[in-house]
């Protein structure tokens, strides 16, 4: 359960909504941790009265309001892909990544979060995972994770994969499994459609999306596998959904294809030098608009807690990094910055997240969705963020820290 907090009406005044699309400057009523009414600004006058009966409810009910100045209000981001517990591990126990602050997410602008084990599914366990979503879901976020993590037999709590999306709540489908990388249990077309069809099942038989997240390496066999799998059975191709496919332009270019079959494809906001053989997040957007692929079967999540390692030809780490969910609202920036239209951008870390992984209610602004919101200012910046209707983040400030996480130094 979440924080408690007194009961209120709040109203964001004066915003420039996109819910993603836009909608222009209106004012959001929020209660009870969802979105009641949005109105224009001309159209407001009921939103604006200034005593507190404002519509016809019974006086004496607190009401906050807020003038967003004018700022972009969007749904708060979904990040899909986020080492909750840490990741990495790649050059021995003294590189596991440690987990991100409390308020690494929500200064990010993240108020849902999907978490996962990766390379290191030994040390790092599945019940681990869970007792991560449920820290998030504590302090005032949404969260859910992937079961499993890079290897066969998937690391699991209840012994399946399918077992774990049916009798956990939080589990959604499997991920990250590896392929085409020196560290996957290098899958056979077998092993592939045999968990892909655990998610599929698993999914069903508990409303959930049932997806399998798979970890794309470097390897030249790209998405081979995955192409194989859809020629060969039944299983809908928005069960599988390939990461990090911007990480080789080739590999963007089979990822492409997918999406125009069907398949969910999920770039990440990651580093990318101009010599690199990748695109950023914000180039992989461009171009996929301008393939003319289905709109809604792309997303970006961070790697947040992940190690982003290099290595050499004989597999070992020659240097590494922290991925953090703060490049998403970074991406966003930059993408706009390159004509990618904003509502576009948005859509990739919000709504189609939502409706991928059937997140209800979360995603995008309309009335009755949870109130996940968030302001940005001219640069791009997360100004203010709003979970389940609580301010988390204020003028910048984060507003709520981890447990045990230290005052941020000013
Ligand atoms: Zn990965």
């Amino acid at each position: 359960m979440a924080m408690q907090s007194t009961p209120r009406l709040l109203i964001l005044e004066n915003a420039s909504v996109y819910a993603p699309e836009p909608l222009g400057l209106c004012s959001v009523v929020i209660a009870g941790g969802r979105i009641l009414a949005i109105a224009p600004a001309s159209d407001a006058g009921c939103l604006t009265a200034s005593s507190d009966s404002a519509f016809g409810l019974p006086t004496g009910l607190p009401i906050e309001r807020f003038d967003c100045g004018g700022q972009r209000l969007t749904p708060g981001f979904i990040d899909a892909h986020a080492h909750i517990t840490g990741g990495g591990g790649e050059d021995g126990a003294s590189t596991k990544v440690p987990p991100p602050w409390f308020s690494d997410f929500t200064t990010a602008g993240v108020t849902s979060v999907v978490g996962l084990l990766g390379t290191d599914d030994v040390t790092r366990t599945t019940a681990e995972l869970l007792a991560g979503v449920r820290a998030l879901k504590e302090m005032g976020l949404s969260a859910w994770c992937w079961t499993g993590g890079y290897h066969l037999p998937p690391t699991t709590l209840t012994g399946t994969i399918r077992g774990d999306i049916v009798h956990l709540d939080a589990v959604i489908g499997a991920g990250e499994i590896a392929i085409s990388d020196h560290r996957s249990s290098q899958l056979t077309l077998e092993d592939m459609l045999r968990i892909a069809g655990d998610c599929h099942v698993g999914g069903m038989l508990s409303r959930k999306a049932g997806v399998m997240h798979l970890h794309l390496g470097d390897g030249s066999r790209g998405l081979e596998l995955i192409r194989a799998a859809l020629d060969s059975a039944e299983i809908p191709a928005r069960v599988f959904q390939p990461t990090h496919v911007n990480r080789r332009r080739a590999l963007l270019d089979e990822a492409f294809a997918l999406a125009e079959r069907g398949c969910h494809i999920d770039i990440t906001a990651f580093p990318v030098a101009d010599d690199e053989d990748a695109y950023s997040a914000e180039v992989a957007l461009q171009r996929y608009l301008a393939a003319g692929l289905p709109p809604a079967n792309i997303s970006v999540s961070s790697d947040g807690g992940g190690c982003l390692p290099e290595f050499d030809e004989h597999g070992k780490m020659t240097s590494m990094s922290v991925g953090r969910s703060h490049s998403l609202h970074q991406m966003l920036a930059r993408a706009v910055a390159l004509g990618v239209p904003f509502e576009f951008a948005l859509s990739a870390i919000t709504s189609n997240v939502a409706e991928h992984l059937r997140l209800a209610g979360k995603g995008r602004i309309r009335p009755g969705f949870a109130a996940d919101l968030l302001l940005l200012d001219e640069a791009g910046e997360v100004d203010c963020v709003i979970a389940d209707g609580e301010w988390l983040v204020k003028g910048k400030e984060a507003l709520r820290l981890g447990v045990f996480e230290p005052e941020p130094s000013r």
